[in-house]
């Protein structure tokens, strides 16, 4: 999912191509996610998601990934914490620094996830993140770095490492500095 959000709001190579895939699967991922982890043995569910990670591959193989995973990548290093969940702990907290630059594409994203939603842009842009946040909660995720045992006193030294990752902070939406990495880390902290 995460690879479907980053892809649609990429800055530098956001084209219709990428974008018709990161909503057919973001659509997928978003429908089947919650069912898949309750049910393993769901084939229509997990063929689902399957496709929908396929065609998110593709979405940011056309319109590379930015600072969810560049802030993700110094937790999966130090830590050993898988992709996704990396990716997930620093989400929510990534969308909301982008939120100032992104309303727009956040709201299309909103009826992505739920075609029936109707609201002004800032509001759907809201809802979309609150909606992330909510299924990291269903899903049952760890949903925070002190959960993860992170010591407090490391946070300084990950925004130091997040901005090497240059190559995807780039295609970050807003730009983002040091200062900004450790607020979003403290916020997921
Ligand atoms: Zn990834």
């Amino acid at each position: 999912m995460v690879h479907a959000i980053e892809a649609y709001t990429s800055k530098l190579r956001k084209n219709a191509y990428s974008d018709m895939l990161a909503c057919e699967a973001l659509r997928l991922l978003s429908r089947h996610i919650v069912t898949a982890v309750e049910e393993g043995s769901n084939l229509e569910a997990r063929q689902a998601m399957l496709h929908g990670a396929m065609l998110a591959g593709q979405a940011f193989a056309n319109a590379p990934v930015a600072a969810v995973h560049a802030l993700a990548y110094p937790l999966g290093g130090h830590y050993h914490i898988p992709h996704g969940l990396s990716n997930s702990l620093v989400l929510p907290h990534v969308l909301r620094f982008n939120l100032p630059v992104a309303v727009a594409e956040y709201a299309q994203l909103a009826n992505v996830i739920n075609p029936y939603a109707r609201a002004k842009a800032m509001t759907l842009a809201e809802y979309f993140i609150e909606a992330m946040q909510t299924l990291i909660h269903a899903v049952k995720l760890p949903h925070n770095l002190r959960q993860m045992n992170i010591p407090q006193t490391d946070l300084a030294m990950l925004a130091k490492d997040a901005m090497l990752q240059q190559r995807l902070l780039m295609n970050n939406p807003r730009e983002l500095h040091e200062a900004d990495a450790l607020a979003i880390y403290q916020a997921a902290y």
